[in-house]
């Protein structure tokens, strides 16, 4: 996949994964786009969003888009947190 993604509603389009590596103890998740819709602006920047680790609390690292490998049993389960989204 040559071509980077834009925004958020972008991954969502093309079915791609979010992989979320947090930032303190390094947990990494990989995340369906599309389960994240509703709680992420759809034009948000990808590798700008917000995410926080749900094992210490910091936050991400790296918010990256890649393709999804081995079906939907290969990405993470996740839960949005019940807090406001951290965006704006
Ligand atoms: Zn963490």
């Amino acid at each position: 996949m040559a071509q980077p993604i834009r925004d958020f509603d972008e991954a969502v389009g093309r079915n791609l994964a979010m992989r979320i590596v947090c930032g303190r103890c390094a947990r990494e998740v990989l995340i369906a786009a599309r389960s994240l819709r509703g709680w992420v602006r759809p034009g948000a920047d990808v590798g700008s969003i917000a995410f926080r680790c749900e094992g210490c609390g910091a936050s991400a690292a790296t918010v990256r888009c890649c393709e999804v490998f081995g079906g939907r049993e290969s990405l993470s389960s996740w839960t949005p947190p019940a807090r406001p989204a951290p965006y704006d």
